[in-house]
C-alpha cells in the first residue's frame, strides 16, 4: 500500500523533508506530497520557490517559522493545528528544512500524533550537513582520512534536560581523532567560541574545518580554515545562520575547490 494514501473519511500527516534549499533536491515522493497537500504548514528553512512551484493553489499555507522578526510557533500550537486538520480530512503536509528527522524535531512530532491516534508517514530530504560538503565535492567519509561521521548539534535543548546533558565536545573530540569521524555541527555559529574551546582539548589546532552557510543555493558561501582559527575567521568573515561546520581531515579536499563553482552551479553554466 502507498503510504501516502488514507481513507477518505480522515485526512492524512506527512512529514516531508525539503532538503537544504535547492528545489531540484527534493525527492519525487516529496514533490508528490506537497502537490497533493490541502495543508501545508511550512518550516522557515524551506525555500519558498518549492511552495510555489509544487503547492495546489487553493492549498492552505501556513509559514511556521521564526524569521522575519516574527516569534517562533509554539511546537504545541503546530501540533494542535496538524491534529485538527487532520481530523478535519484535510491532507496535511509538515514541509521541514533538509531531512525531517534530522534536528528537525520530527521525531517529537511523530510521538505527539501518535498519541492523538494519527500515523505520520515521513519523507526523507538530503539533509543540510551532507548537501553542503557535496557543493564542494567533499565527501564525508574517505578511506584514507574518515571511517565515519558524527551529526551533532552545537544547539542543545534549552532548560533542564540541557544543563544535565551538554553536549561533551572534549569526549567527542578524542573519540573524532581516535575512530578518524567527520564531525558535522549543526546551529554551532552562535557557540562557535566554546565549541571550538571544548574541541581542541581532542584534536590539533590545525585540524581542518569547512563552514558552509546556505548550501545548495545560490548565494552560497563557504570558508575553508582550522579549529585553531574558527571562531576568529567567521566572525572576521561575518558568517552567520544558516550554516554547518565540518570538523576533519576529509575538509583538506574542499580547499582545492574553485569558490566559483556553487554559482556557476546555481546557474547552470
Ligand atoms: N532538518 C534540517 C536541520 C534543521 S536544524 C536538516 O536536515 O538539514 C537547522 C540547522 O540546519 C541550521 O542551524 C544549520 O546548521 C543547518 N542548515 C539547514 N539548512 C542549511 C543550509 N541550506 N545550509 C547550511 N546549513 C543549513
Amino acid at each position: 500500500m502507498n503510504h501516502l494514501a488514507s481513507s477518505p473519511l480522515q485526512g492524512s500527516c506527512t512529514l516531508v523533508g525539503a532538503g537544504p534549499g535547492d528545489p531540484e533536491l527534493l525527492t519525487l515522493k516529496a514533490v508528490k506530497a506537497i502537490q497533493a497537500a490541502t495543508v501545508l504548514l511550512v518550516d522557515d528553512l524551506v525555500n519558498d520557490e518549492i511552495v510555489s512551484a509544487y503547492a495546489r493553489p487553493d492549498a492552505r499555507i501556513v509559514h511556521v517559522g521564526k524569521r522575519g522578526g516574527c516569534k517562533s510557533t509554539p511546537q504545541s500550537f503546530i501540533e494542535k493545528l496538524m491534529i485538527t486538520a487532520v481530523r478535519e480530512g484535510e491532507h496535511v503536509v509538515r514541509l521541514k528544512g533538509g531531512d525531517p528527522f534530522i534536528f528537525g524535531r520530527g521525531g517529537e512530532e511523530v510521538e505527539h500524533l501518535r498519541e492523538e491516534g494519527i500515523e505520520c508517514a515521513v519523507v526523507n530530504g538530503i539533509t543540510a550537513g551532507l548537501a553542503a560538503v557535496t557543493a564542494l565535492g567533499v565527501p564525508l567519509t574517505h578511506r584514507d582520512h574518515a571511517q565515519g561521521v558524527v551529526f551533532v548539534t552545537g544547539h542543545a535543548k534549552t532548560g533542564h534536560a540541557a544543563t544535565e546533558h551538554p553536549t561533551d565536545w572534549r569526549a567527542l573530540a578524542a573519540t573524532a581523532r581516535d575512530a578518524r569521524l567527520t564531525l558535522v555541527i549543526y546551529m554551532g555559529i552562535t557557540g562557535a567560541h566554546h565549541i571550538q574551546q571544548e574541541l581542541l582539548h581532542g584534536l590539533a589546532a590545525d585540524t581542518p574545518v569547512l563552514v558552509v552557510q546556505h548550501a545548495s543555493l545560490a548565494h552560497q558561501r563557504q570558508l575553508t580554515t582550522t579549529l585553531g582559527r574558527l571562531a576568529n575567521d567567521l566572525a572576521q568573515e561575518g558568517f552567520g545562520s544558516p550554516a554547518v561546520i565540518v570538523v576533519g581531515d576529509v575538509v583538506r579536499g574542499a580547499a582545492a575547490v574553485d569558490a566559483e563553482l556553487p554559482r556557476r552551479l546555481a546557474n547552470g553554466d
